[in-house]
């Protein structure tokens, strides 16, 4: 690298654009990037797309082409982390050695700290990647933290490396795109989603480390990240699970405000009536519905002449007076044997470790009790044809088999799995759609949010599927086959 070809070297940034997809997952996937990435295996063009596609759409990123002389030379990134931001730089192989990094870097740093409002850049760099580390340094940065990843920042005001200090002041008020809830120092680095942390582990419910990935997918619901998750299936019993995961801790961010609305008595009150029919038959007596957010459901339970109780993981507006714990079952404290009923309703499906949880239901419910609990249906065309579990929020995957293992192992019985779709009934008529769409070989991006954005033929063809779905998926039918979306199970603790 010559000062010249330094001092001559003009880059300027420009957003990337879907474009710009191909030649990314080219750099990307460039044998010097991978070893300098945190996931240093290559990325298959389906992964890449799909990831690609989302970080277009998302508020809390921002990515660059760094262009030299009008010529693509790389690519910067920027993960919005309240007011800072995490940078991550790739630059094209036939560019590397001429300065571009320390350039783009420059590049990038007056537009956050001078457009975006951003208080610091910060970047994490494997000890070994000496050539990042000597951009990131040239361009400013300072290392606050040794050892692997090298931690640099770059704060507002900070002199730059001409001398000149870089203008701009930090933004008071909402950030560009929503930061992301929650973030904390990443273990494992997957897909460079800050903020996600991930784990791996066994089958909750025979411990079995074979599995094969049944598909893969990100979060079609809220596009929190980008990652695209594997939702795989044990080889050995048969139950569906993602892995690798979110932590505990990390799992938080998938949950935003508005997956919490509309549980009130009002607005709910017909799923309550319903799911309070599976209660009629037993004599009343004391009753702890897990996962109760607000209490809603014990307050219709109250008014069948059932003694209420309710525990939550977190914590909620406690409307109506009913003694509510907070916290993970196992934790809480319960008396053995004190139970005439627990309920569960759509909540199994979050938990990271549904087997604690059916044991603890096995220990405090009175010999004679029933637990009724809903799932979701690994076995529904729903799940088989278009993959709809709500992908990270739902952590496992339940069938009538799996169910009744999970019950021997705690001492219960499956007296019954209704099958009728009444309680919740997923959205028949998108099976066909997405099923369509994924065959075709469209992104989940495109299947799920941009629709309108489709060639003509696929819109078509989706309109096609949905009509399929209305036709041909009869909730009495799905009963009947025992392939219905949703799953209620009642099992009883022999007296
Ligand atoms: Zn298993």
């Amino acid at each position: 690298m010559t000062r010249g070809h330094e001092r001559d070297l003009r880059v300027s940034l420009r957003e990337v654009t879907l474009e710009d997809s191909e030649r990314i997952w080219r750099w990307r996937n460039d044998a010097e990037t991978r070893r300098g990435s945190f996931d240093e295996r290559e990325i298959p063009f389906d992964e890449h797309r799909e990831w690609f596609e989302a970080t277009i759409q998302r508020r809390d990123r921002r990515m660059y082409v760094a262009l030299a002389g009008g010529a693509e030379a790389g690519v910067v990134r920027l993960d919005f982390e309240e007011s800072r931001a995490i940078v991550s730089i790739n630059i094209a192989p036939e560019w590397r050695g001429k300065g571009i990094g320390k350039a783009a870097l420059g590049a990038l740093a007056e537009r956050a700290f001078a457009e975006l409002g951003l208080g610091q850049l910060v970047a994490r760099v494997k000890a070994d990647n000496l050539g990042s580390r000597k951009a990131f340094e040239h361009a400013g940065f300072q290392v606050v933290r040794g050892g692997d990843p090298v931690m640099l920042t770059l704060a507002i005001n900070a002199p730059r490396a001409d001398g000149r200090a870089h203008r701009g002041q930090v933004v008071e008020g909402p950030l560009p795109g929503p930061p992301m809830k929650g973030t904390e120092s990443p273990q494992v680095e997957v897909g460079s989603s800050a903020g996600l942390v991930l784990e791996r582990v066994p089958c909750n419910l025979c411990g079995s480390d074979e599995s094969r990935v049944m598909y893969r997918k990100p979060d079609t619901r809220y596009w929190i990240s980008p990652h695209v998750f594997d939702a795989v299936r044990c080889r050995r019993c048969g139950l569906g699970f993602v892995n690798p995961r979110p932590t505990r801790t990390s799992i938080r961010i998938f949950y935003p405000d508005s997956f919490y609305e509309r549980r009130d008595v009002v607005s709910e009150g017909r799923r309550y009536d319903l799911q309070a029919q599976f209660l009629d038959g037993y004599p009343r007596g004391r009753v702890l519905d897990i996962g109760c957010a607000g209490g809603a459901f014990l307050k219709v339970l109250q008014e069948r002449g059932w003694q209420t109780f309710g525990m939550d993981l977190v914590e909620s507006k406690n409307e109506y007076g009913i003694p509510i714990r907070y916290g993970e079952l196992r934790e809480l404290g319960y008396p053995s044997e004190n139970f005439d009923v627990v309920t569960a309703w759509a909540v199994f499906e979050h938990l990271h470790d549904p087997r604690a949880y059916f044991l603890e239901v096995g220990r405090i419910l009175k010999p004679g009790g029933h637990f009724v609990c809903l799932v979701t249906n690994l076995n529904s065309i729903w799940s088989r044809l278009a993959y709809a579990e709500d992908i990270p929020r739902h952590l496992y995957f339940y069938s009538p088999r799996t169910l009744r293992r999970y019950a021997a192992l705690t001492g219960l019985r499956v007296e019954r799995i209704d099958y009728s779709g009444r309680i919740f009934s997923p959205d028949s008529t998108d099976v066909f759609r997405v099923w369509l769409l994924r065959r075709l070989g469209f992104g989940w991006g495109e299947i799920y949010r941009s629709s309108d954005r489709l060639p003509i033929a696929a819109r078509l063809l989706a309109r096609g599927g949905r009509l399929l779905g209305v036709v041909l998926m009869r909730r009495q039918i799905e009963s009947l086959l025992r392939i219905g979306g949703i799953m209620v199970a009642v099992m009883e603790k022999p007296g």
